[in-house]
């Protein structure tokens, strides 16, 4: 198996790379994003609860996300190639709870950070919030999601840094060129795991 975990700050490019790497490589793209946009749009009451969180840029707790992440692991097919986390870890208790998860399972995966000049992650995500629908792609909730984003989610990299499996994609580019970035390496990586 080829395992992923991709981060970087809110609007980087995690969800266009991972489905590109879904197909290209048949990877399974798992986005807590959209698995907690999807519990919104059921209409739960839980649902409702995620939706205030979400809209105002805060964090799901880790202990649910955890939990989530925990299923998503348990219910991967025998015969899958692999998997790509998009969203998760997005803070250090919960990379710490990944990284025990896999020793239980022993899975191995790969951080791909994709990094973004601040002012362009801004433009994105504000062009992106002209056709979303996001409660989150404003301006207001996007300075609020990069201070997150700053105090809670960058610090993983280190952590990973540190465990030596990081990588680092230049997401600057446009989407293929940011793509070809990954692809190399994925087949880097595909090689050197046969
Ligand atoms: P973006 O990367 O553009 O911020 P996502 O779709 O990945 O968008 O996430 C949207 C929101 O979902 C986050 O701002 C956060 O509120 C919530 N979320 C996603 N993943 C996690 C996580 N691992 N832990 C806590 N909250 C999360």
């Amino acid at each position: 198996m080829l395992n992923f975990i991709i981060t970087g700050a809110p609007g980087c490019g995690k969800g266009t790379q991972s489905q590109l790497l879904e197909q290209k490589y048949g990877l399974k793209h798992f986005s807590t994003g959209d698995a907690l946009r999807a519990e919104i749009a059921s209409g739960s009451a839980l649902g409702k609860e995620i939706d205030g969180i979400l809209a105002a840029g805060n964090l799901v707790s880790d202990d649910f996300m955890i939990k989530l992440i925990g299923n998503f692991i348990d219910t991967l097919p025998t015969s899958c190639k692999g998997f790509i986390l998009d969203g998760f870890p997005r803070t250090i208790v919960q990379a710490y709870a990944l990284t025990q998860l896999f020793e239980q399972k022993q899975i191995k995966a790969y951080l791909l950070h994709i990094m973004v000049d601040e002012p362009e992650v801004v433009k994105r995500i504000l062009k992106r919030g002209e056709s979303s629908g996001r409660a989150d792609d404003n301006l207001e909730s996007i300075k609020h999601r990069l201070k997150v984003y700053h105090e809670q989610t960058a610090p993983i990299c280190r952590y990973y840094l540190a465990r030596n499996n990081y990588f680092v994609v230049n997401g600057n580019f446009e989407v293929e060129e940011t793509f070809a970035q990954i692809d190399m390496l994925t087949a880097l990586l595909q090689h050197a795991e046969q």
